[in-house]
């Protein structure tokens, strides 16, 4: 076993993962979580027989190795999904993606959307992200002008919070389905068989919520230590300190403590480092859970909603993900809004809004809320606004120095899924473990 001490800040699904890899390595570390659970992100919690997530948690897998890890810690109790998704347009439901569904649009928009699509086709080049300096540039160049405005403008700009032209495109990697011109086209005449983007299927679980997940990985490593808020990081010492005065030494420390908390704990930097830190953007999640009387025809995985007058960006249905988040014949959703200090929400009147909108698009109708529950997501996707790159590396490369690591979504601030990150924590692991060897 190794002498280093190697310290793991957070117990979700990134510092779970690092820890898994590091000890399969045969390298010792130890978790420090500031929850009395492990997860992060990836909990559940159990109100009146529903199972509530913290909003859709869903599997998707590009990586056969993640995909293996994932198999050989729940076993067989996953299963597959073909996804059912919908986007909320002009009064109806058409299938998603929005842009390979045009046929199930009015006459007025499908011309609009085609009309721009061919000028768009004509231009020749389509998506080219070092050539666009902002994400509204790749939208009108992938898609034209009518599809930008008609969906792809107003639902990310809902969802980011701020407009797509302050956005740049280094988050894109796939998240939005560019089918092809001619599948396009085919799509505004008929049914669209193709099934387009990464999460066209995706995993859950058979009985329990993603946490299972974590505890599943969490079962297979020493020395998590739960209740444990990191309160001062002392980088000239080598030491943290904890809420309660403890103190512990490390010579690598691997964070996944999101770095605008980062910046409150570490005890000095440099005055040019701070603010840089004080450019980090991000959008927060309000997320509704509901438990309704019944899931009569709620037969959707989820749905977006792109209308400013709506207050929801996506409404997910828990209860067909698996039959054991609720109870027999009884629904469960999710809603999620998003919110940033550009954007704020007012929480007082929000649930009531949210319920009076799901009643407009047909979702709550004749249903009675039997369970409510509120998850405020502090910190939701890091915004790739024009600072992003350069705020990122300077931050990144000064923990380096001071041998922090950074690693998770939110540890190392990129737009990352649960698989990203369970695949970041292997790097991280035997990164690390190259470095010592070395040493
Ligand atoms: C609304 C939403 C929906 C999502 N849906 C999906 C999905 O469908 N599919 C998918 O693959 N991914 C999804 N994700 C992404 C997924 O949740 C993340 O990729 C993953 O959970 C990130 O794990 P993490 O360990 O990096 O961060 P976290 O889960 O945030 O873990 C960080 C841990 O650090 C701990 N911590 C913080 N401060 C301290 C401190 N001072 N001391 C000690 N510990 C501390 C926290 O308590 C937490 O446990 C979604 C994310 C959001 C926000």
């Amino acid at each position: 076993m190794s002498k280093e001490r190697i310290i793991i800040l957070g117990a979700g699904l990134a510092g779970l993962s690092a820890a898994w890899h590091l000890q399969k390595i045969g390298r010792d570390c130890r978790i420090f979580e500031k929850e009395k659970q492990v997860g992060g992100l990836c909990r559940s919690k159990n109100i009146g027989g529903f199972s509530f997530d913290y909003s859709g948690h869903l599997l998707h897998f590009k990586s056969r190795y993640a995909f293996n890890v994932v198999k050989a810690l729940l076993g067989t109790n996953m299963i597959e999904r073909q996804r059912s998704a919908w986007v909320y347009s002009d009064g109806r439901y058409i299938p998603y993606p929005f842009q390979a569904n045009l046929y199930r649009m009015s006459d007025q928009q499908k011309s609009e959307c085609l009309s721009g699509l061919i000028d768009a086709s004509n231009k020749n080049i389509r998506v080219d992200k070092k050539q666009d300096k902002n994400f509204l540039n790749w939208i009108i160049r992938a898609f034209g002008k009518g599809i930008a405005k008609n969906f792809l403008i107003p639902y990310n700009a809902k969802f980011w919070t701020v407009a797509p032209r302050q956005m740049t495109c280094g988050w894109l990697d796939g998240f939005i389905p560019v089918p092809t011109i001619s599948e396009m086209i085919e799509g505004a005449m008929e049914d669209n068989k193709s099934k387009f983007g990464y999460n066209a299927r995706f995993w859950y679980l058979k009985k329990g919520g993603i946490v299972c997940l974590p505890n599943a990985l969490a079962g297979g490593i020493k020395n998590i230590h739960t209740g444990c808020a990191v309160e001062k990081i002392d980088l000239k010492n080598k030491e943290i300190i904890f809420s309660d005065g403890r103190k512990e030494k490390f010579d690598y420390l691997i964070s996944t403590i999101p770095l605008p908390e980062l910046s409150h704990i570490l005890k000095e930097m440099p005055e040019s480092l701070a603010v840089q830190f004080r450019k980090l953007a991000w959008n927060s999640i309000f997320n509704l859970n509901l438990g309704l009387n019944n899931n009569q025809d709620l037969k959707q995985h989820w749905a977006y909603f792109s209308q400013k007058d709506i207050s929801f960006f996506r409404v997910g249905y828990y209860h067909n993900f698996s039959s054991w988040l609720a109870p027999r014949k009884m629904g469960s959703l999710y809603i999620e809004v998003a919110y940033s200090k550009y954007k704020p929400i007012n929480r007082k009147s929000l649930t009531r809004r949210i319920k009076n909108d799901l009643r407009r698009v047909g979702i709550l109708n004749g249903r009675k809320v039997i369970v409510e529950h509120i998850n405020d997501i502090k910190y939701g996707y890091p915004i790739y606004d024009r600072n992003y790159d350069t705020v990122r590396k300077d931050i990144l490369s000064f923990l380096k120095k001071n041998r922090v690591i950074a690693c998770g979504r939110y540890g190392s601030w990129r737009y990352l899924s649960m698989e990203d990150v369970i695949l970041q924590g292997r790097v991280v692991a035997e990164e690390l473990s190259a470095c010592l060897k070395k040493e």
